[in-house]
């Protein structure tokens, strides 16, 4: 009896061990806001030791990272600060990948399609050159706030004209708020307040997770299946500490990571995306409105806790 309890046990373990293996969990990293949110209030030393931090755990978890810059944060004063430069440097040197992320951040739901077009452009200034002397090719482009344009004109226009400079598109699907995590933590930082950096930073990597489960679910819901994902973080002073425990949960998730152009051979990718609405959303998000999935399919998405959006000053996600 005894024997075939342990059998039944056995078979039923392997079965679900199998079933776990044909799960697809794949997923890029991709970090915004380079060379760091809220540059301007960090000393050229500071700035050089976050850097070196985030480099540091990003080799740590040996995944590939695409990092996206905006030419605007390469300034001071005006005028291009050969130390902020240095900083993408650091990024190169260590294999990463860079891309334009514009120059100014701005919207395309908020300028004329030529301003924005002049930003892209503004946005290869001094990227461009470094890049390609650093023996790499600028090819990504992730749009500012995730915003493509409020007309499928402005959004096929902006398409086009990413083509004809040979850029690729780079989406997200695991879209979240952690930048009002890292907004929070910059604070308790510079207050000193090391409980409250821990609070923040558990709260975060709980957040985290709950957002890549999500994420996967409404994959599941579209798809049927979970699609190689494209993950938006930002390049901050929350992930210099917190990067490498973020990648353990991904990975203990059982995820693998990827390179960008692993994961937009997802065919999913080539879904039909016609969504002009106002919001920086995931690109699954996207899909199923264009796939007029009614209201049902977008809810229970979780949120930054209260204290975390308060203490950030930060009224809603
Ligand atoms: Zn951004």
């Amino acid at each position: 009896m005894l024997s075939v309890r342990i059998i039944v046990l056995f078979l039923s373990l392997s079965s679900v061990l199998l079933a776990q293996g044909t799960v697809n969990r794949k997923v890029a990293v991709t970090m915004d806001d380079l060379p760091l949110q809220r540059i301007e209030k960090f000393s050229t030393e500071k700035l050089y030791g976050i850097t070196a931090k985030i480099i540091e755990k990003i080799k740590l978890v040996n995944a590939p990272v695409v990092g996206f810059v905006n030419g605007v944060k390469l300034q001071t004063e005006g005028k291009y600060d050969e130390s902020k430069i240095d900083l993408l440097k650091m990024w190169l040197n260590a294999g990463l990948t860079l891309g334009n992320h514009t120059y100014a951040h701005k919207s395309a739901n908020a300028v004329p399609v030529k301003e924005y077009e002049e930003d892209i452009l503004k946005g290869e200034a001094v990227l461009k050159e470094t890049v390609e002397n650093g023996g790499a090719e600028l090819i990504y482009f992730r749009h500012p706030y995730l915003q493509t344009g409020r007309s499928l004109e402005v959004k096929n226009e902006i398409d086009n004209f990413l083509k004809d400079h040979n850029y690729i598109i780079v989406p997200v699907t695991i879209d979240n708020s952690e930048w009002i995590f890292a907004s929070a933590y910059d604070k308790a930082v510079d207050s000193n307040s090391t409980g409250m950096m821990k609070k923040i930073g558990d709260e975060y990597l709980r957040y985290m997770k709950a957002k890549l489960d999500y994420w996967e679910s409404q994959s599941n819901a579209l798809f049927g299946r979970n699609i190689n994902h494209i993950l938006l973080i930002h390049a901050n002073t929350l992930n210099s500490e917190y990067y490498d425990q973020l990648c353990g949960i991904i990975k203990d998730s059982g995820y693998k990571f990827i390179s960008v152009d692993e994961a937009l051979s997802d065919p999913a990718y080539k879904s039909e995306d016609n969504f002009k609405g106002a919001g920086g959303i995931s690109w699954i998000h996207r899909w199923a409105i264009t796939q007029k999935k009614g209201k049902e399919f977008f809810g229970n998405e979780p949120v930054a806790p209260d204290f975390i959006m308060k203490y950030a000053g930060v009224e809603s996600e």
